[in-house]
């Protein structure tokens, strides 16, 4: 697998025949292809027996600029082949686009009367998406496992009401379209990263898809499994650090942040962070987001729920209102800093 991929960078003015011609090529010397088409310029990706003959025929056909090996297992998603930053725009929230989108509302929908009431109150402090899960798989097959398919249309409703767009996770392959016909953006959940059978039906979506990282995953595996989905025919997938499992107990995860600058240098994918998840303690969820955000995450996801202490999943790492309205200004007030020391930096305000 390592050594079967390469990338065929086309010049800036190359022109559409010429991109058939190495296409063309491509195929007679038995590479598979998949054509990007980027504003800029059109790369063509190509799986097969990479050699230096196949590459050095290759270099020279015209209108190709260079032709790069890829290294890494994955292809589609890697920034070697797509240089520039994919967008996932939902609504009007835009993921990957320099603006910080925030994800809110409880682990769960547990009514429709305290989702509608928490979904205004996080849409009123600034949350650009709502989140709540209606299929909820647990632990233990005696707690909680959600509303289903009315939860769904909770969901449904409280995008009417609020004119936020909503993420809900799905669980099972047989129910990616129904899920799909009622919320904006599918959800595949930590425990499921590596279920291929349902990364390839998200795949067949048209929706947008948020992929949690498993929690004992590696960034590679995690990496792969947006793979399934962009090669399946989706390539709107939304990378999610969520934690990982460690040898530290006092967290329920390890929020990994070193995920977020290293899948930006392999990936040209979009990711938020996870702190409700990743640290499982509400009062840690306001550090780790600013930190997060620091680390250049294009978004976060975070649970909020009216009265944590009643809450069905997730209390103790939910926020209740007072606190996500104390986020939301912390993060302002980051988000504000961080753009003006760039524009002090690129006004050349700045010795250092
Ligand atoms: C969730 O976001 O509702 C959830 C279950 O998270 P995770 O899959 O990361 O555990
Ligand atoms: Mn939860």
């Amino acid at each position: 697998m390592q050594d079967r991929q390469m990338i065929i960078v086309m010049e800036r003015n190359a022109t559409a025949e010429q991109v058939r011609n190495v296409e063309r090529r491509l195929t007679e010397m038995g590479f598979r292809t998949h054509l990007s088409q980027g504003v800029e310029r059109t790369i063509i990706g190509a799986i097969g027996d990479r050699n230096s003959v196949a590459m050095g025929a290759l270099e020279v056909l015209s209108g190709v600029e260079r032709v790069v090996p890829i290294l890494q297992p994955f292809k589609l998603a890697s920034r070697e082949f797509q240089p520039h930053n994919t967008v996932v725009k939902v609504g009007q929230a835009e993921f990957g686009s320099g603006r910080l989108q925030v994800i809110a509302g409880p682990c769960a929908v547990e009514s429709r009367e305290k989702y509608l009431e928490v979904a205004r109150i996080v849409a009123d402090l600034g949350a650009t998406l709502l989140r709540g899960g209606a299929f909820k798989p647990r632990t233990s097959p005696y707690s909680f496992q959600g509303l289903e398919e009315e939860g769904l249309e909770i969901l449904a409703e409280a995008r009417q009401v609020t004119g936020l767009p909503v993420v809900s996770e799905v669980v099972d392959p047989r129910l990616v379209p129904v899920v799909a016909e009622y919320v904006d953006v599918l959800q595949i959940g930590a425990r499921n990263m590596q279920n291929f059978f349902l990364l390839r039906e998200v795949g067949k979506s048209s929706r947008p898809v948020i992929l949690k990282r498993g929690p004992s995953a590696t960034i590679e595996e995690w990496i792969m499994a947006a793979e399934y989905i962009i090669s399946s025919g989706n390539p709107r997938v939304i990378l999610c650090e969520r934690g990982i499992r460690t040898f530290e107990t006092y967290t329920r995860n390890t929020l990994d942040l070193s995920a977020v600058p290293v899948v930006k240098e392999l990936t040209h994918l979009p990711i938020v962070v996870d702190p409700s998840h990743g640290t499982g303690k509400w009062r840690l969820v306001e550090p780790m987001s600013l930190a997060a955000v620091a680390a250049g995450c294009d978004g976060l996801m975070i649970e909020v729920h009216q009265n944590p202490a009643e809450a069905l999943s997730d209390g103790p790492q939910s926020l209740n209102p007072v606190n996500f309205a104390h986020l939301m200004r912390s993060l302002a007030r980051l988000t504000r800093a961080l753009r003006d020391e760039e524009r002090a930096e690129a006004a050349g305000a700045r010795g250092w």
